[in-house]
């Protein structure tokens, strides 16, 4: 892996440098998420479509995809747009068929940046988060490659599979059994963020040399969590039926946007 071949280089040895923060300082974090969206749950949701988004492929993604790697605090806050930088696709080439696999978009609207308005989910993730990943992830590539090994290395969708916790609609799994065979797979309790019932979001967790470790569980996890996204006893993991993009139904509704962008609606 990329992490393995040295990408890292020694930053993993630095002791703290807290970053340079915006406005004020924000001390150096505990630990990583690595959070991770089930597209059943938020494509079902879709209703326009458009080219970024990862919900618009013809075959339903069935997968978990990346939302972010983000530096968290052990007391259940975390730090944001810790440094200016401005977000360049260019340095993220050798990354970008990974990108588009495994960490699409998966709505169509732009997204906010710290420092430069609006641009997409990645320069958002990386602003956001990855600006305050020092001192083990200093610069964009790093913060991408990073993300997408530890993706790759415990694949939660395969986790889930081997105990048969498979893509379904309407079969329901035990929040237990799901929790259960992440901490025998992976080695440390996941965080399970639900909309009405189905799974929307799950967080591994990661000391900052990359190991697994628990995520926050308690009350530390709910604090900043909204009533509507804890999980009941019963959970599902559903499919959705996409809306394909297909250049002979397509047509431009301008005043579905609400960010300037222009959708396009079958
Ligand atoms: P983001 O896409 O990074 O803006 O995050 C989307 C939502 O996830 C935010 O509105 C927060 O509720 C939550 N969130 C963002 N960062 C973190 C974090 N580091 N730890 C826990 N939850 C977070």
């Amino acid at each position: 892996s990329l992490v393995a071949a040295g990408l890292f280089g020694t930053g993993l040895a630095r002791s703290s440098v807290a970053p340079a923060a915006v406005g004020k300082e924000q001390r150096e974090f505990d630990y990583f998420a690595l959070a991770l969206q089930w597209p059943g749950t938020i494509c079902s949701s879709t209703r326009h479509c458009c080219a970024v988004n990862g919900c618009c492929r013809s075959e339903a993604l069935h997968t978990f995809t990346i939302h972010g790697l983000w530096p968290d605090y052990d007391d259940g806050t975390w730090p944001s747009c810790c440094r200016h930088t401005s977000f360049d696709m260019d340095k993220l080439t050798p990354l970008k068929p990974a990108l588009d696999k495994y960490w699409p978009s998966l709505y169509c609207s732009s997204s906010s940046t710290c420092f430069s308005g609006r641009g997409p989910f990645w320069a958002h993730e990386v602003e956001k988060h990855g600006t305050c990943s020092a001192p083990v992830v200093h610069e964009e590539l790093q913060y991408f490659t990073a993300a997408i090994d530890l993706y790759l290395k415990y694949n939660v969708t395969e986790m889930l599979a081997t105990g048969d916790i498979l893509v379904s609609n309407g079969k329901e799994y035990a929040l237990s059994d799901v929790i259960d065979t992440i901490k025998h797979a992976f080695g440390g309790s996941p965080q399970i963020i639900c909309k009405k019932g189905s799974v929307e979001e799950l967080r591994l967790c990661f000391t900052k040399d990359l190991k697994p470790r628990d995520c926050l569980t308690t009350s530390a996890m709910y604090k900043n969590l909204s009533k509507s996204k804890h999980c009941p006893k019963k959970i599902s993991l559903p499919t959705y039926d996409p809306i394909v993009l297909t250049n002979s139904t397509l047509e431009i509704v301008p005043e579905a946007s609400d960010n300037g962008l222009y959708f396009y609606t079958s």
